[in-house]
C-alpha cells in the first residue's frame, strides 16, 4: 500500500509542487493508522492530500503523502425525522462518509436518497476532508462553511490512535471535534466524516446584473433579503453580476440544456478562457475585455436541487486569495480595492468575488465569532498576480481581515493569533495531540508558529 515514489506531487492551480518521500493509498483506518505509524518511526512527516485544490502549500510534504482515492465511499445514511406536526422543522438526518469522497459523489448519492446538504461552496471537486480542514464555505445570511455542518469525526493522531469525536463525547473528545472541524491537517489525518443532512429542497437562483454603485448601496438589504447573495465585480467597470439563491415551493425549472450550455460552458469557460489567454498576452487590451465580458451574461432564474444550483464548473485555471472581514467593512474594502486597481497599472480579467457568512464558533473558522464578508481576488494562470495580490492583501488586513486557508496569502502566526481570539487553545490541543509535529510542514510552520 505505501511506496516509494518520486514522483512530483502538483496542485490543481500549478503553483505549489511537493517530491514525497513515498505515498500511500490505504483502504480503510486500519491501513491508515498502519501507514502514519510507520512513517512517524521512519522519521518521515506526513500529509493526507484532498483533490489538490488548495492554492497555498497546505498539502505539501516532503515525507509520506497519503492519497485519498482509497478512504472513499458512503458508509452509513440516517434519514432525517418526518416534522412534527405540520409546519414542524425536520430534524436533522446525518450521512457519514470515508474522509476521501468528493463532495460531488457525497451530493448525488444524498440527492438520490432525497437529502441535501444546507450549504455548499461554488464547485464540488474537492474532498470532504480538504474541504472541511480549510473552512470551504459558499455564501449564506444563517448557514455558514461545509465544517459547520459536521456533526462527527475520526481522525487517526500521530501515534496511529484512532479517535472517534462529536459534541457529545467526553470534554477531551469535545474539544478534539470543535477544533478538527477546520484542523488544517495539523491534528490528524481524518478517515471518515458524519454531516448533517435534511431532506432535499429546492432553491430558486437569481442571476441579474446590476452596477457596483447599487450593489454597495443595497448591500446589507440584498444580504438580509436573501438565503444566499453573493457578486462578482469586473475590475475596471462598474458593472457586477448578482446571484441570490432563496428556496422555493418549486416547480423545479432546470436551467435548459442548450442556455445552460451557451452560459455555463461556452461563456463561462471556454470565452472566458479565451478572452484571459488574450488578456495575458495584451494586458492593455484587458479594460475593454472586462466591459464586454461584464455585459456577456443576461439576467436568468432557475429552480433546481442545491448542488446544482451552488456549484457549478470551473475550467479556466487562476490563483487566488481570498479574505474573510467584518460585515461591516466589505463596502469600504472594495471601494479602496477598486481606487487601488483604478490608479495602478494593474490590469485585471478575472472578476472579484464577495460572498458572505454568519458568525460561528469553531476555533480556526474565518467566520469564527462574528458576521463576515469574503472577497476574493483571482489572476489567471501563468500571469503575474503578486502585485495584485500583495496591494490588495494590504488592504483587507488593515481591516482585520483572515485568509482563507487553502488560498494565497503571506500572513503568520503572528498576525493570525490576532485576528483569531481562540488561536493559542488550537496550538494548545495541536501540542497535545501532535508534540512531534509528525503532521507538520511548511505551511503549517507559518501559520501555526512552529
Ligand atoms: C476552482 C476552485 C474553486 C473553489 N471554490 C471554493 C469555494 O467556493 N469556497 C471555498 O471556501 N473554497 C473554494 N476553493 C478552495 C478549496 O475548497 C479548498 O482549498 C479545499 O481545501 C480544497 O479541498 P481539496 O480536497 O482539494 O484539499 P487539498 O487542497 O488537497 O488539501 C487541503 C488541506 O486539507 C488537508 N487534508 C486533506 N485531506 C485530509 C485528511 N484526510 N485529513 C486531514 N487533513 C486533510 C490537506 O493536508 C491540506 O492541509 C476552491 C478552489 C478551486 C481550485
Amino acid at each position: 500500500m505505501a511506496q516509494a515514489d518520486t514522483a512530483i506531487w502538483r496542485n490543481w492551480a500549478g503553483n505549489v509542487t511537493a517530491r514525497p518521500a513515498r505515498q500511500a493509498t490505504p483502504a480503510g483506518v486500519d491501513e491508515l493508522s498502519a501507514a502514519v505509524r510507520d512513517a512517524a518511526e521512519d522519521g518521515l512527516k506526513v500529509k493526507a492530500v484532498g483533490a489538490g485544490h488548495s492554492f497555498t502549500a497546505a498539502a505539501a510534504t516532503d515525507g509520506l503523502l497519503i492519497r485519498p482515492q482509497l478512504l472513499a465511499g458512503i458508509h452509513r445514511i440516517d434519514v432525517p425525522n418526518s416534522p412534527q406536526g405540520s409546519g414542524g422543522t425536520p430534524m436533522a438526518g446525518t450521512v457519514t462518509v470515508g474522509a476521501g469522497t468528493p463532495l460531488k459523489r457525497m451530493n448525488t448519492a444524498l440527492a438520490r436518497e432525497g437529502l441535501s446538504l444546507t450549504n455548499m461552496g461554488d464547485i464540488m471537486e474537492q474532498t470532504v476532508s480538504g474541504a472541511v480542514s480549510t473552512g470551504t464555505h459558499g455564501t449564506g445570511r444563517d448557514s455558514g462553511s461545509i465544517a459547520m455542518q459536521l456533526r462527527g469525526l475520526e481522525l487517526v493522531t500521530a501515534d496511529g490512535s484512532v479517535l472517534s469525536c462529536s459534541a457529545q463525547g467526553t470534554e477531551e473528545e469535545r474539544a478534539v471535534f470543535a477544533a478538527a472541524r477546520i484542523g488544517l491537517g495539523a491534528l490528524g489525518v481524518l478517515s471518515s466524516l458524519t454531516f448533517a443532512v435534511e431532506p432535499v429542497f429546492l432553491l430558486t437562483a437569481r442571476e441579474e446584473p446590476m452596477t457596483l454603485d447599487r450593489v454597495t448601496a443595497e448591500f446589507d438589504a440584498l444580504c438580509a433579503e436573501n438565503e444566499h447573495f453573493e457578486f462578482y465585480w469586473f475590475p475596471h467597470t462598474g458593472n457586477c453580476n448578482t446571484k441570490r439563491n432563496n428556496r422555493s415551493a418549486g416547480p423545479p425549472a432546470p436551467v435548459g440544456r442548450v442556455s445552460g450550455w451557451f452560459e455555463d460552458e461556452l461563456l463561462s469557460n471556454g470565452v472566458f478562457q479565451a478572452v484571459n489567454v488574450l488578456g495575458r498576452a495584451v494586458p492593455a487590451v484587458v479594460p475593454a475585455i472586462a466591459r464586454l465580458s461584464s455585459r456577456a451574461l443576461s439576467a436568468r432564474t432557475y429552480t433546481d436541487i442545491p448542488y446544482k444550483v451552488f456549484t457549478s464548473p470551473r475550467r479556466v485555471r487562476f490563483v487566488e486569495m481570498e479574505y474573510a472581514l467584518p460585515r461591516e467593512a466589505l463596502v469600504d474594502a472594495l471601494r479602496e480595492l477598486k481606487a487601488m486597481i483604478d490608479r495602478s497599472r494593474l490590469r485585471i480579467s478575472f472578476p472579484v468575488e464577495v460572498r458572505t457568512a454568519p458568525a460561528d464558533d469553531i476555533p480556526l473558522s474565518t467566520a469564527f465569532g462574528r458576521d463576515s464578508a469574503y472577497i476574493a481576488v483571482h489572476m489567471y494562470r501563468g500571469t503575474p498576480y503578486r502585485a495584485y495580490f500583495t496591494e490588495a492583501e494590504r488592504i483587507f488586513t488593515a481591516h482585520g481581515g483572515r485568509p482563507h486557508w487553502g488560498k494565497v496569502h503571506t500572513r503568520d502566526a503572528a498576525y493570525l493569533s490576532e485576528v483569531y481570539p481562540r488561536f493559542a487553545e488550537f496550538t494548545a490541543l495541536r501540542d497535545r495531540l501532535d508534540p512531534d509535529r509528525v503532521f507538520g510542514n511548511d505551511y503549517l510552520r507559518r501559520v501555526l508558529g512552529d
